[in-house]
This record gives structure tokens, C-alpha cells and sequence, in this order.
């Protein structure tokens, strides 16, 4: 996620969607989620989270870059 010059150790909790863990819903307590790619969205009652590391996944993030092979 964008760091804006923060520290996450100093700016206290941050309520956001976790990949690796259970994530309760702040609305309703409910664990079903439909993951973007920026924020996930409750199942039940449409409350939706910054994903804790957003935009840092899906396709063309880990592609590397390369130069293509010259044709001989
Ligand atoms: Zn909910």
C-alpha cells in the first residue's frame, strides 16, 4: 500500500483486509469476501477494506523486465 512518509508502527491500527488471516467484517462480523485489487468487499453487507498491501498483486507485478531476444 502507498506509504505517504508514515511509519504503520506509529500511526496506530489501521482496519484493513489481511490475505494471510481470518478477516471479520467491522459491519456485520461476517467472513465471506470479495477480493479487488485495491479493496475487498464484505459479502453481506457491501463494507469494503483497503487490502493491506493493495495493488502490490495480480497479473504484470512480479513480471521482470527484460529486454525481448534480437531476431539473429
Ligand atoms: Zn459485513
Amino acid at each position: 500500500m502507498y506509504d505517504f512518509g508514515l511509519r504503520q508502527a506509529l500511526s496506530g491500527y489501521r482496519i484493513a483486509y489481511r490475505p494471510q488471516e481470518t478477516n471479520h467484517c467491522p459491519g456485520c462480523g461476517g467472513t465471506h469476501w470479495m477480493i479487488g485489487r485495491l479493496t475487498a468487499e464484505c459479502a453481506f453487507c457491501a463494507t469494503a477494506l483497503p487490502l493491506i498491501a493493495g495493488g502490490a498483486s495480480g497479473n504484470g507485478v512480479m513480471r521482470p523486465r527484460t529486454l525481448p531476444a534480437l531476431a539473429a
